[in-house]
C-alpha cells in the first residue's frame, strides 16, 4: 500500500516519437485509478513506465515515499496482470501461483501457506492441483491475479487484463477484481491500483477515479460520476457515456444557439453556468435529456430505432447531423411517425456548451 505519483512523465520512444506529454498524476494509496482513452493513446506505455518494463524519458515516478525512476521492477513492490496472462503451462496452479516466492527463496512452509492464502481469497482452493490447460478462461485469469497477489505488492498494475474473455465473463470479473480490492482494504491491507482499458463501460464501473487519456496527453481526472456530470472537454463528453452524448455544432448569438435554421433559446439554466460566449459552439445533450415532444422544439427526421426492451434508441437527422434520443418503449408506439418527422426538446439543465476550438466545456461551474 502506497501512494504512487507521477509528475511530468514523458517517454520519446527510439525513433523520436513523443508518446507520453510530460503528464502528472496522483494515484491515493489504496485508490482504484483507471487509465482509459483509445488505442494508441499510450496507456501501456505509461503503465510499463511505472513498471519498470520502460525507460523513463524524464520526470518522475514515484512510489510511497521513493523515486524508483532508477529502480528495476523486481525492486519496486508492484505486480503487474497482462492481457496475456501466460501461465506456466506445466505447473499446477499450486506452482504458478508460488513461483515468485521459490525464485525468491522463501522458504516451503511460507509460501503453502500463502498459496492458501491467495487461493482463499480468489476462491480457487479447488483449483490448486490443476493444470492450466484444465482452467477456463476466467479460472486461468484468476490464477494470474493470484500470482500477483501472492507477492503483497504496493500496487497493482493491470493492462487490459479482461480484454481476452467473453463479455459475460468479462463482466463477472469486473465484479470480482473490484470486491477482491474492497476486501483487501476491509482486511487492513488496502491496494493501490493502476488498471488500464480501453473500454470505457469497465473504466466506469471499475474505477474510484479515472484518468482519460488521447495522444499522450490526460485529458481529465475524475469520479466516475464527475466525468459523466462535468465532462471537462468533448473528447472526454464523446468518449464517456453510452449512448454518446449528442453534439451539436452552431453559433451563439446572445441568448440563442443558432443551429442551421432552427434556434435553441438557452435559458437561465446554460446562460449561469457559462464562463464564455463562443462564436462557434457545440451544444453536449445526452440522449436521454434530449426528450421527444409534441408541437414544439427541435424538428428531426427519424431515420431508424433499436429496440432495447425497456427503451428505444431512436436515431434522427437534425440540421444534416444524426443525433440519437431515447424513448420510453410505450412512449415510442405512442408516436405519430407517419412523416417520419419528430420533435425534441433538450432538458438544457443537463446540456453543455462547448468551445467548438479549444474543445472546452465552457459551461462548467468554474469552482467546486
Ligand atoms: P495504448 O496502450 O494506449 O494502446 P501504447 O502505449 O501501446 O498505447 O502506445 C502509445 C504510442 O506509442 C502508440 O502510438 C504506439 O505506436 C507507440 N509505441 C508503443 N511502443 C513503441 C515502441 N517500442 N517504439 C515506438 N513507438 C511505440
Ligand atoms: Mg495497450
Amino acid at each position: 500500500m502506497a501512494r504512487l505519483q507521477l509528475s511530468k512523465l514523458e517517454k520519446v520512444y527510439g525513433g523520436g516519437f513523443k508518446a507520453v506529454h510530460g503528464i502528472d498524476l496522483d494515484v491515493e494509496e489504496g485508490e482504484f485509478m483507471v487509465l482509459v482513452g483509445p488505442s494508441g493513446c499510450a496507456k501501456s506505455t505509461t503503465l510499463r513506465m511505472i513498471a519498470g518494463l520502460e525507460e523513463v524519458t524524464s520526470g518522475e515516478i514515484r512510489i510511497g515515499d521513493r523515486i524508483v525512476n532508477a529502480l528495476p521492477p523486481g525492486k519496486r513492490r508492484i505486480a503487474m496482470v497482462f492481457q496475456n496472462y501466460a501461465l506456466y503451462p506445466h505447473m499446477k496452479v499450486r506452482s504458478n501461483l508460488a513461483f515468485g516466492l521459490r525464485l525468491a527463496h522463501v522458504p516451503k512452509a511460507e509460501r503453502e501457506a500463502a498459496v492458501q492464502e491467495v487461493a482463499r481469497i480468489l476462491e480457487i482452493e479447488p483449483l490448486l492441483d490443476r493444470l492450466p490447460k484444465q482452467l477456463s478462461g476466467g479460472q486461468a485469469q484468476r490464477v494470474a491475479l493470484g500470482r500477483a497477489l501472492i507477492k503483497k505488492p504496493e500496487v497493482f498494475l493491470f493492462d487490459e487484463p479482461l480484454s481476452n474473455l467473453d463479455a459475460k465473463l468479462r463482466a463477472s470479473m469486473r465484479v470480482r477484481i473490484t470486491d477482491l480490492h474492497k476486501r483487501l482494504k476491509a482486511e487492513g491491507r488496502p491496494s493501490t491500483v493502476v488498471y488500464v482499458t480501453h473500454d470505457q463501460t469497465e473504466a466506469m464501473t471499475m474505477g474510484d477515479r479515472i484518468c482519460v487519456m488521447k495522444d499522450g496527453h490526460i485529458m481529465q481526472v475524475a469520479t466516475p460520476k464527475e466525468l459523466y456530470d462535468r465532462p471537462a472537454n468533448l473528447f472526454v463528453a464523446g468518449f464517456i457515456g453510452s449512448p454518446e452524448m449528442n453534439v451539436i455544432d452552431g453559433q451563439i448569438e446572445g441568448t440563442d444557439f443558432r443551429l442551421g435554421g432552427q434556434v435553441i433559446a438557452l435559458d437561465e439554466a446554460v446562460l449561469n453556468r457559462m464562463h464564455s460566449k463562443p462564436q462557434e459552439a457545440a451544444l453536449g445533450i445526452r440522449p436521454q435529456h434530449m426528450k421527444l415532444s409534441a408541437g414544439n422544439g427541435l424538428t428531426a427526421r427519424l431515420r431508424s430505432a433499436e429496440f432495447m426492451g425497456h427503451e428505444v434508441y431512436l436515431h434522427a437527422m437534425l440540421e444534416g447531423k444524426e443525433i440519437t434520443t431515447v424513448a420510453g418503449a410505450a412512449e415510442y408506439d405512442a408516436l405519430d411517425r407517419s412523416d417520419e418527422r419528430i420533435r425534441l426538446t433538450p432538458d438544457l439543465g443537463h446540456a453543455h456548451i462547448f468551445d467548438r476550438q479549444s474543445g472546452r466545456n465552457v459551461s462548467l461551474p468554474l469552482a467546486g
